[in-house]
């Protein structure tokens, strides 16, 4: 058995988070035989319902949770952290604008940032779940500065699992048959799902399905599957979503299957011209912890389209907290 590692999850007490402590302290997101100790953290209002939460994970007698610390003190919860899920953040209020939910939740991932750069382990990996989820992972790594930007992601994963089994679903065939799904952009209704690069059963998806179904029924599908699931459950994603963390931060730490990739919110290097230093969702490759920009492929007038539309999005937000980074 090998020694455990400290992951850290934030909000733990909420919808995301409760799926989540399972899926983590169950193999589901570094393997069979890694123990974990998790430390999970919480606002103060929210402690009474996280003993909840640690009462129920103790009494699963899991074999791979070694410990577990629930605090409201970031210093404690990012303790020599290696994996932190950001999933905590201030939902919109009414009335409220969206400048005022990003300046809000600025200050809430600034904070966590230097809380990260205070006690994580150096090479921990961060993933931003939290909306704004890319926006949020810009300001976090621009307040960890003993840290490399490379080290703080957000999350598209759901958005990419979505697109994969809408494909598969309209082509009869099973998920494990698509390939090469891309989503890139913001997670936001500007993301982009792109299937032009993707391959089922090895063809190519685009001569099996058109270009008519994928603009107008595809896309917007995708972008719309949140609103669709609340409209039917009453509540947001929530296992699904913690499916995708778990998903993301796997594939991170693990490697991706060759051949394939998976999308996530990496810092922009200026890969297919798009500014650097925003955190935008890509097409990436993982092995052995370290990620890379899928590069070369082709991306036509249309696509292009949608890629500058979910990048204003993301400069625009970056304006707005500017003063934080
Ligand atoms: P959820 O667990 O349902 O969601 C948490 C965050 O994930 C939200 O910002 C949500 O965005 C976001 N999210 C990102 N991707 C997705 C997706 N694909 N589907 C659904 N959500 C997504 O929220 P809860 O309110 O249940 O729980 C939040 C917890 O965070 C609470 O326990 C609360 O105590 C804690 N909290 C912590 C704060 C802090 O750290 N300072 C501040 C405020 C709350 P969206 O809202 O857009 O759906």
């Amino acid at each position: 058995m090998k020694s455990p590692i400290n992951v850290t999850i934030t909000g733990a007490a909420g919808n995301i988070g409760y799926a989540l402590a399972f899926r983590a302290a169950t193999g589901a997101m570094f393997g069979p035989d890694q123990p974990v100790i998790l430390r999970l953290l919480e606002i103060p209002p929210s402690m009474p319902s996280l003993t909840g939460v640690g009462m129920e994970l103790e009494d699963c007698a899991l074999p791979l949770l070694h410990d577990i610390v629930l605090t409201d003190n970031p210093a404690i919860g990012f303790r020599d952290t290696d994996y932190a899920a950001l999933v905590g953040a201030k939902p919109r209020g009414k009335g409220m604008e969206r400048k005022d939910l990003i300046t809000e939740n600025a200050r809430i991932f600034s904070a966590q940032g230097r809380a990260i750069n205070d006690n994580a382990n150096a090479d921990v990996r961060v993933l931003v779940v939290g909306n704004p989820a890319n926006t949020n992972a810009l300001i976090a790594s621009a307040n960890a500065p003993d840290l490399d930007k490379s080290q703080f992601t957000a999350m598209t994963r759901l958005d990419h699992n979505r697109a994969k089994s809408q494909l598969a679903s309209k082509c009869n065939t099973l998920v494990t048959d698509v390939t090469r799904m891309t989503v890139w952009g913001n997670h936001s209704s500007t993301q982009h799902p792109d299937i032009s690069n993707c391959l089922v059963g090895g063809k190519p998806a685009l001569e099996l399905v058109g270009r008519d179904w994928a603009i107008d029924h595809f896309i917007p599908r995708v972008q719309r599957r949140g609103a669709e699931v609340i409209q039917a459950r009453g509540l947001s994603s929530a296992a699904s979503a913690a499916d995708a963390v778990a998903a993301h931060i796997r594939d991170w730490s693990m490697g991706t299957p060759d051949g394939d990739w998976v999308s996530m919110c990496v810092p922009s290097d200026g890969s297919y011209d798009i500014a650097e230093g925003i955190v935008f969702s890509y097409p990436v490759t993982c092995k052995a912890g370290q990620y890379k920009i899928v590069q070369g492929l082709e991306v036509d007038d249309f696509n292009m389209s949608r890629l500058r539309a979910s990048e204003q999005e993301l400069l625009g937000e970056r304006a707005i907290i500017e003063d934080l980074l």
